[in-house]
């Protein structure tokens, strides 16, 4: 099962978390059909979801991250719950680049040279949007510059995503360490100490560790303690209301073409690729609604 831990260490001076995501990654591989670099990254990003929409301060709020890079995949988007609820797709599942070397998948190539936006809605008060330039669009340096340049918080950040040779996930996890207001030098020492001593996450990742265990590494003799666990999973908010809402959006003169073509209308979610079907009667109610609603305004 996936879920995510939350912990600090050195009295308060650091906030962590860890998770393990193999199976939310592995059911979005098998909805988007993604090939191995697609999966490695899409993995990653709705890993750092998972762990920064437990981050968000109320109950309803959630988080979007778009990367959008000049690269063959050419982006992805994650939104991510702080209940631990996250989803994604990437606009093109089918790239089958060079490995970087021998078992590393070459994400930064697939998505190129472009942007990170973190979107978050707040129940109450306005969204809050920030952008910064991709560091590598290999996504930890992404986001570890991102909460840097954006949040002001120095982190590290560490992503990784095992795909095996019939291209389904092996493994997927990852962790994000964050230093608090008031951290002192020798925190910050020994925690560089620490991550020197980590080779990747991809191979504490096949040594087996839990997420438990990589903040035992990565926090040795810091003491760490582990505050709370929360479960993670890929979960769709779509619903055939919204979907409506779409197609009430697309126009007048788009939804009257729909109608003329005499055939129902199948719509799927980018994000879990559910389809929804409107009949040419239901069109042409729907295309009431729209000139109803524009002789309001
Ligand atoms: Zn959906």
């Amino acid at each position: 099962m996936d879920y995510i831990v939350r912990a600090t260490a050195c009295g308060g001076q650091i906030r962590a978390f860890a998770a393990t995501t193999r199976s939310l990654v592995e059911q979005a591989r098998e909805i988007h059909q993604t090939s191995p670099v697609c999966t490695a990254a899409l993995g990653r990003l709705m890993t750092a979801g998972a762990m920064m929409g437990i981050m968000l301060k109320g109950e309803d709020d959630l988080m979007t991250m778009t990367i959008r890079g000049d690269g063959p995949m050419q982006g992805l988007t994650v939104t991510a719950d702080a209940r631990g609820r996250v989803k994604g797709f990437v606009y093109n599942p089918n790239v089958w680049n060079a490995p970087k070397y021998k078992g590393k998948l070459d994400v930064g190539n697939a998505i190129g040279r472009g942007t990170l936006t973190v979107v978050r809605d707040q129940a109450f008060g306005e969204p809050y949007s920030s952008q910064v330039e991709l560091v590598s669009g290999e996504i930890a340096e992404d986001l570890t510059s991102y909460f840097v340049t954006s949040e002001q918080v120095p982190s590290s950040v560490g992503l990784g995503v095992l795909v095996n040779t019939d291209q389904s996930v092996e493994q997927a996890g990852g962790f994000i360490i964050q230093l608090m207001p008031g951290y002192t030098d020798e925190t910050v020492n020994r925690l560089e100490e620490n991550l020197k001593k980590i080779h990747s996450v991809t191979k504490l990742l096949e040594d087996g560790l839990s997420p438990e265990e990589i903040l035992q590494t990565i926090l040795a003799d810091m003491d760490l303690e582990l505050l709370d666990t929360v479960p993670a999973e890929f979960y769709c908010n779509c619903s055939r209301e919204r979907v409506t809402k779409v197609l009430l959006s697309i126009g007048e003169k788009d939804l009257q073409e729909m109608i003329d073509e005499g055939k129902p209308v199948e719509l799927a979610c980018h994000f879990c690729g559910k389809k929804y079907s409107f009949s040419v009667d239901e069109l042409k109610i729907l295309l009431a609604a729209a000139r109803a609603r524009k002789q309001k305004s």
